[in-house]
């Protein structure tokens, strides 16, 4: 008997598929049908590589999770998994999660990215898991804390570090790590793999906000994990029982976004780069201008680790206007061709007044001691005609 209307709406079609699609395919499909029981059973209790419920995993989101270990990996010679989450906070908590429990701790440096330092402090501290801030510049205070504490496990780095493009030496921190059997990551969000690569240097996690540089057309929101510890990623494994159980999974879409965006990172970064330099070396000889922080500038502090370790220096500075606060308000409300928007990495030229915007709420003394002075300006510089992107910049100055 042939179906009914109300069964032809409500079953699913035929597989359409004809030849090799040749884009990858967005599965939106909360779970995946099994031929028989049997099939079911050995794909639930990892005997077979398969999918069943795309919080557990999705082709989609496999597929590009697998991308970024590649372009991580590519040339290393090391052996790399990756995941994709929600966001570049559910990669950070997933891998805390898998890998720390009550009583161990967390050494990191004072700079990291907002959200990664109230993370640890609002959500993992309260859970037993302790966060010590230090300089990882010096190198002897870290090895010292790290030799004379067992309970830290984990050695958290962000390089090149917002908004002064603070950079710290990945290779000698990773090594202390590992002379001590600890483990070390690295928020390699403002450099991506095209720049710089962690694995090279010995490091363990490497993690992502996706949204940003990776995807670099601000649609969508995800983050990725990637590492030489492959058993922790696959199923069963600490840090994917840590995203199945926590829901921190990438939805498909996101990923497929992340994906698109990937095709041109290469071509991307190219020109964030040559922009960023040329911006930074005209600001730098601008009377409005008391400083630049670009890790690609000779003067920048770092600049001899970023060279190490980077193979440019990336989109990203930041700039002290001469005239405090209120020169940084002027400035920021005469801006026309830049975008106001408090994100970073897209296609686009954004900009960004932390004293004003991002760290409105957080004293002037914290703020300080984070080199956020009242007239700096954060920059994400775009892949535009870098005339229109310095035209900008010099009509809003006065
Ligand atoms: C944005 C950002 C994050 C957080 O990523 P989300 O995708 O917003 O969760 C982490 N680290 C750095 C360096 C970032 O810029």
């Amino acid at each position: 008997m042939p179906p009914h209307i109300e069964s032809i709406c409500a079953k699913e079609t035929h597989d359409p598929r004809t030849t090799k699609p040749h884009i990858l395919p967005l599965y939106a499909t909360s779970s995946f049908a099994f031929e028989n029981i049997d099939e079911g059973i050995e794909i639930f209790s990892n005997k077979k590589e398969g999918h069943g419920y795309s919080r557990y995993g999705n082709p989609t989101v496999d597929a590009v999770a697998a991308k970024i270990a590649a372009l991580e990996a590519a040339g290393t010679g090391v052996e790399a998994a990756g995941m994709l989450f929600s966001s570049g906070q559910a990669a950070v908590s997933t891998m805390v999660m898998g890998l720390l429990k009550s009583g161990d701790k967390i050494l990191t440096q004072g700079n990291l990215y907002g959200g990664t330092t109230e993370l640890f402090v609002k959500i993992f501290q309260p859970f037993g898991i302790e966060t010590i801030l230090t300089d990882l510049h010096d190198l002897g205070k870290v090895e010292d804390l790290i030799k004379n504490d067992p309970t830290i496990k984990l050695l958290y780095l962000e390089t090149p570090a917002n908004p002064t493009l603070a950079c710290v030496d990945i290779a000698a921190l990773a090594s202390i790590a590992k002379r001590h059997g600890r483990l070390s990551a690295v928020d390699n969000t403002f450099a991506t793999p095209y720049l710089q690569q962690p694995l090279r240097h010995g490091v363990d996690f490497i993690v992502h906000s996706t949204t940003k540089f990776l995807n670099g057309h601000g649609n969508s929101i995800a983050g990725a994990l990637v590492t030489s510890h492959t058993a922790q990623m696959r199923m069963g494994g600490s840090i994917w029982q840590a995203m199945k159980l926590a829901g921190t999974n990438c939805s498909p879409w996101e990923a497929w976004l992340v994906h698109n965006g990937m095709k041109t990172l290469a071509v991307r970064m190219e020109r964030h780069c040559d922009n960023a330099l040329r911006i930074a070396g005209f600001l730098e000889q601008n009377k409005h201008v008391e400083r630049v922080n670009y890790c690609g500038l000779p003067s920048h502090p770092d600049h001899e680790i970023a060279k190490r370790q980077m193979s440019a220096f990336g989109g990203m500075l930041s700039f002290e206007l001469a005239g405090g606060l209120e020169a940084g308000v002027k400035f920021m409300n005469n801006i026309k061709f830049c975008t106001l928007a408090p994100t970073l990495g897209d296609v686009d030229t954004l900009i960004l007044h932390p004293a004003s915007m991002s760290h409105l709420n957080i004293s002037k003394a914290v703020r300080l001691a984070n080199g956020i002075t009242d007239g700096l300006i954060r920059l994400s510089v775009g892949i535009e005609h870098v005339d229109d992107i310095i035209g900008d910049l010099v009509q809003a100055m006065g």
